[in-house]
């Protein structure tokens, strides 16, 4: 069986960060499809939230950043930033500072005394001094209580960037949830031809004023909207600036940075959904789904209200909630072993677990480093301290 210093599962951002900063040093190894979640999950003409000087992956040096690929392709830079061109210079990223990727999932790791073993799903094997997980937050959908029995139908699915709507066309479908994606996805279901949208949230929809990143604005304004929204628009100012400090942020009390999470990542829709959610969608504002039944040809969903709604299609769009248990890949006696408390791994300043040999970064950190470990930007502060510590 190979050996590796270090194999990192998950080849999004953070994955080919760690990796990029490790390069040279240690038989590192990724494995995954790089930028899958983005290939293969958000609409093909999406354009990023976040603008060019946060979207950067992270190798040393700032090597690897949007501008220096701009510099070396003579790309211009573009904003808001189009997925392809996000993806483009993804693969330069990959080709220049990624040399080792195996492009399959991992199946397995599990603990061995020389270190984890790593089984992916063409049967691979290595054994790896330290294993890096940057999954992202796909495996961790907020499943609603009434949808937990019925996780299985592949009538219900659980939103991601749209794609999940690709062929509803003459469906009636249900969207529950109240965010962006939620209401995104509303929009994109009757654009695709649902038959009828019902958009079942549990409050009033919050709508945000004028937080585009790429909404118009002049010259003094637009640097206005930069200081008061330094990453993707979310969060009211000055709070979200805390997010730029993960190290101050991990030494918030608990209750407190639990409230400052729900409040900057507080969910609610922007003005241009708002404008095409028109007629075409019925919105149930203030009720919940009370219960699901499958039926004959379809899906019937019982609401707070007492109504019923008859549907071919639901869209689950109820956020994400980080939970160990979706790390199906950590084998289970490992994954019981690791320190935790309510499903959260105790990780420390290095994001480590209690099992030193390894390491959970992106959206598993979230409890301690706060919500930059959601987005691209965080990869710099994560890379440079995992790789610092692993060195
Ligand atoms: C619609 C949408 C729009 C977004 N727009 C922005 C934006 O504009 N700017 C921004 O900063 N962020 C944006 N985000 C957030 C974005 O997803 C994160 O910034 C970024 O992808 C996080 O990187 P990651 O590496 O943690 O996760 P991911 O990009 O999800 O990468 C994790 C990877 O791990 C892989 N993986 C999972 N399990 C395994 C396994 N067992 N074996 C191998 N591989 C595995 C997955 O396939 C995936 O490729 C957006 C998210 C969505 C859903």
């Amino acid at each position: 069986m190979r050996t590796l210093d270090v194999a990192i599962v998950g080849a999004g951002p953070f994955g080919l960060s760690v990796a990029a900063h490790l390069r040279g040093r240690r038989a590192v190894r990724v494995h995954g499809v790089p930028l899958k979640t983005w290939r293969t999950c958000m609409p093909a003409d999406m354009l990023l939230r976040s603008d060019w000087d946060h979207t950067s992956l992270s190798a040393p040096g700032g090597a690897g950043s949007l501008d220096a690929w701009a510099r070396a392709t003579g790309a211009e830079r573009r904003e808001p930033i189009p997925l392809d061109l996000f993806l483009r210079y993804g693969r330069w990223f990959e080709d220049r500072f990624v040399p080792d990727v195996h492009e399959a999932e991992v199946e397995r790791v599990e603990a061995a005394r020389d270190g984890l073993v790593v089984t992916t799903a063409d049967g691979g094997r290595v054994l790896a001094r330290h294993v890096v997980a940057a999954v992202g937050v796909l495996p961790f959908p907020r499943v609603p209580e009434p949808f937990r029995r019925c996780e299985d139908d592949t009538r219900i699915d659980y939103a991601v960037g749209g794609r999940e709507l690709a062929d509803v066309q003459g469906l009636r479908v249900a969207v529950v949830g109240g965010g962006q994606n939620a209401l995104e996805s509303a929009v994109l279901a009757a654009d695709a031809g649902a038959t009828s949208v019902d958009l079942v949230v549990r409050s009033a929809v919050r709508w945000f004023r004028s937080r585009e990143p790429s909404a118009q604005r002049s010259a003094v304004g637009g640097r206005l909207y930069r200081l008061a929204y330094p990453i993707v628009g979310f969060g009211p100012p000055p709070i979200n600036r805390l997010v730029l400090a993960p190290d101050l942020w991990s030494h918030l009390p608990k209750p407190l940075a639990g409230r400052l999470s729900r409040r900057i990542l507080r969910s609610g829709g922007s003005p241009w959904i708002r404008e095409r959610l028109d007629d075409r969608v019925r919105l149930h504002e203030g009720r919940e789904v009370l219960a699901v039944e499958p039926t004959a040809d379809g899906v019937r969903l019982r609401l707070s209200d007492g109504t019923v709604r008859d549907v071919e299609r639901v869209v689950v769009a109820a956020g994400f909630r980080f939970h160990l248990d979706g790390m199906r890949f950590l084998d289970e006696r490992l994954r019981r072993s690791l320190r935790a408390v309510d499903g959260l791994p105790v990780l420390d300043r290095t994001f480590r677990t209690s099992e030193p040999r390894l390491s959970l970064v992106g959206f598993a950190a979230e409890h301690r480093f706060g919500p930059l470990s959601r987005y691209v930007e965080g990869t710099h502060f994560t890379a440079r301290r995992v790789a610092g510590a692993l060195a």
